[in-house]
C-alpha cells in the first residue's frame, strides 16, 4: 500500500486517489493460474452474494474477461465496489484453502480486475427482460435499491427508484472514501442499472418530495432500501461548535465538491471505532491534519471497524485512544473547537448486545487540545419515513421476514441497512446487495404465483 504524502497543499487531490495498485495483466494470469478451481468451493459459500468464484477466475486465465465479468455482476449487481471494500480476508479470501498452504488466492483484486475491464471497456452486461406489466419502486438508490432494481429489471418489471441525493449509488457514492472506492466505479454501476431502462429519480426524497401515498397506489410493489441516516448527536456539551463535524457529512463533502484546506496542520479526534470513525479520520489525515487521534470508550478488542481498516488507519499515523470517551467539546469566544474533555473508562459486564459496557472512572477527566471533532458513533434510523409507511419496526430497524425481506405490509419488501440489527454483525455493502436481489426474488415469486393461481 502507498503510503501516503505529508499533507501540503498541491497534493490534497493526489491523496483522495485510489490508494491500491491494480493488478497488470500479467500479475492477474499468474495469480488466477494459482487457483485450484476447488471442488464445492469454500469461497463460494463464504462470499453473501454466492458469486461463482472459481469459474471467473478461470475466465481470467484463459483470457475470457468479458465471461469473467459477467460472471461477478450476475451474482453481485455492485461487484466492482465490493472488490474494493468486502472484508474479504473475513469473507471469501478468508475461506480459500491455500490459506492451509501458502497464500489465499487475492480474490478481491482478480474481482476487480475483470470489472474495471468491464468499465474501461464500456460493456453492457445485462439485458432487460419482457416487459410483464407490473411496477416496482424502490426508496434509494444505493447498492440494496440497485441490486433489487437490478434483478427485477432483468424480470421484466417496470422500475422506478427515487433517490433523495444528487446521483445514485448511496454510500458507495457519497459514504466510503473516495482513496479506496472512487464515484466513478459506483457510478459505473448505477448506469449498468439504468441501462435496463431502470428510471432513476434522483433529488427526489420519499415523504416530502414525493408522498408515500403516492407511491402505495401508483405501484404494485415497493422496496423500502433507504439505508441508515445521519450520525446521532454526543449529547454533550459544546456539539454546536464550529468544528464539530458529522463523519458521514464529513467524508461526503470529501467526495463531492472540492477539498476543504482548513484541516491543513490542524489536529482532529474522531469520536468511535467504526467504518465511520475509520474513514473519518483518514481523510482528515489526507486533508492535512497534523494530528488525528480516533477516542473509543471500549479497547482494541470490541473495535467494530475491519482488520484492513484498523492497519489502514495505522499506516496512516492515525493514533488510536482506546477506553476514553468524550464528556464535554470546549470552545473559543468565538465559537470554534479548541479542545476536549475526556474521561478514561472501565469495561464492566457484558450487555444485552453482548459487549461488555464501558464504566467512566471517576476523576480522569483530563483536555486534549484539538481544533476538529468528528462525530462516528453509528448512525441513526429514517424513523419518519418507517412510520409514514406504517411498517413494523423495532426501534427504527424494519421488521422482515428473513426469507423473503417481506414487511409487515405484504406490497412492502425491505433490504439492506434499513433491515440491519443494531450490534448484529456488520453492515456490508455486499450484504445490501444480497438482500436487494432476494427482494426482487420473493416479489416475483409473489406476483408470479399470485397471476397463476398456484
Ligand atoms: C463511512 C462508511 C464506510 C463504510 N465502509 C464500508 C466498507 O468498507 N465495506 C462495506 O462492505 N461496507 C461499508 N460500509 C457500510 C455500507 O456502506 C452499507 O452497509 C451499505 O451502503 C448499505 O446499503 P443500502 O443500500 O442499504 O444503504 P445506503 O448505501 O445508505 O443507500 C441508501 C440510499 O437511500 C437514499 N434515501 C434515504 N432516504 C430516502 C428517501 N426518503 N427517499 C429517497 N431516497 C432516500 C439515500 O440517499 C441513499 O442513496 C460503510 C458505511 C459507512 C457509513
Ligand atoms: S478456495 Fe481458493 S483455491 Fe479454491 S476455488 Fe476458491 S479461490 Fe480457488
Amino acid at each position: 500500500m502507498e503510503k501516503i504524502q505529508r499533507v501540503s497543499y498541491t497534493n490534497l487531490e493526489r491523496n483522495f486517489q485510489e490508494v491500491e495498485r491494480p493488478l497488470t495483466n500479467q500479475e492477474a494470469r499468474e495469480e488466477s493460474n494459482r487457483c485450484l478451481y476447488c471442488y464445492d468451493a469454500p469461497c463460494i459459500k463464504a462470499c453473501p452474494t454466492g458469486i461463482d468464484i472459481p469459474t471467473f477466475i478461470k475466465k481470467i486465465a484463459s483470457g475470457n474477461m468479458l465471461g469473467s465479468a459477467k460472471t461477478i455482476m450476475s451474482a453481485n449487481p455492485v461487484g466492482a465496489s465490493c472488490a474494493r471494500v468486502c472484508p474479504t480476508e473475513e469473507l471469501c479470501e478468508g475461506a480459500c484453502v491455500l490459506n492451509h498452504s501458502t497464500k489465499p488466492i487475492m480474490i478481491g483484486m482478480l474481482q476487480r480486475h475483470s470489472t474495471d475491464w468491464a468499465i474501461k471497456n464500456e460493456q453492457t452486461l445485462f439485458e432487460p427482460g419482457t416487459t410483464n406489466g407490473k411496477s416496482v419502486a424502490i426508496v434509494g438508490g444505493g447498492p440494496a435499491g440497485l441490486s433489487a432494481a437490478r434483478e427485477l429489471a432483468r424480470l421484466g418489471y417496470e422500475v422506478t427508484i427515487f433517490e433523495a441525493a444528487d446521483k445514485a449509488g448511496g454510500l458507495n457514492t457519497y459514504g466510503i472514501v473516495s482513496f479506496r472506492l472512487p464515484q466513478s466505479i459506483s457510478y459505473w454501476e448505477v448506469e449498468q442499472v439504468e441501462r435496463l431502462n431502470v428510471t432513476i429519480k434522483t433529488n427526489t426524497r420519499v415523504g416530502k418530495d414525493v408522498s408515500v401515498e403516492d407511491l402505495l397506489k401508483g405501484f404494485d410493489c415497493i422496496v423500502l432500501a433507504a439505508g441508515m441516516a445521519h450520525v446521532p448527536h454526543l449529547g454533550i456539551e459544546g456539539e454546536e461548535l464550529e468544528g464539530v463535524y458529522d463523519a458521514i457529512e464529513f467524508v461526503k463533502s470529501t467526495k463531492s465538491g472540492s477539498l476543504t484546506k482548513d484541516f491543513v496542520g490542524k489536529r482532529a479526534v474522531v469520536i468511535g471505532a467504526g467504518n465511520t470513525a475509520i474513514d473519518g479520520a483518514t481523510c482528515s489525515v489526507r486533508l492535512g491534519a497534523e494530528n488525528v487521534k480516533i477516542l473509543y470508550r471500549r479497547s482494541e478488542e470490541e473495535m467494530t471497524a475491519y482488520d484492513f481498516e484498523y492497519e489502514f488507519a495505522k499506516q496512516d499515523g492515525v493514533e488510536f485512544r482506546w477506553l476514553t470517551a468524550p464528556k464535554r467539546i470546549i470552545g473559543n469566544e468565538h465559537g470554534k473547537v479548541t479542545g476536549i474533555e475526556c474521561i478514561k473508562m472501565n469495561l464492566g459486564d457484558a450487555g444485552q448486545d453482548g459487549r461488555r459496557r464501558p464504566i467512566p472512572i471517576e476523576g480522569s477527566e483530563y483536555v486534549l487540545p484539538v481544533d476538529a471533532v468528528i462525530k462516528a458513533i453509528g448512525q441513526t434510523r429514517h424513523l419518519e419515513l418507517i412510520e409514514q409507511f406504517g411498517l413494523q419496526h423495532d426501534d427504527g430497524v424494519v421488521q422482515v421476514n428473513k426469507e423473503t425481506y417481506q414487511t409487515s405490509n405484504p406490497n412492502i419488501y425491505a433490504c439492506g441497512d434499513v433491515v440491519f440489527g443494531k450490534g448484529k454483525g456488520d453492515a456490508m455493502v455486499v450484504t445490501a446487495a444480497q438482500q436487494g436481489k432476494l427482494a426482487a426474488y420473493s416479489i416475483h415469486r409473489q406476483f408470479t404465483t399470485v397471476s397463476t393461481g398456484r
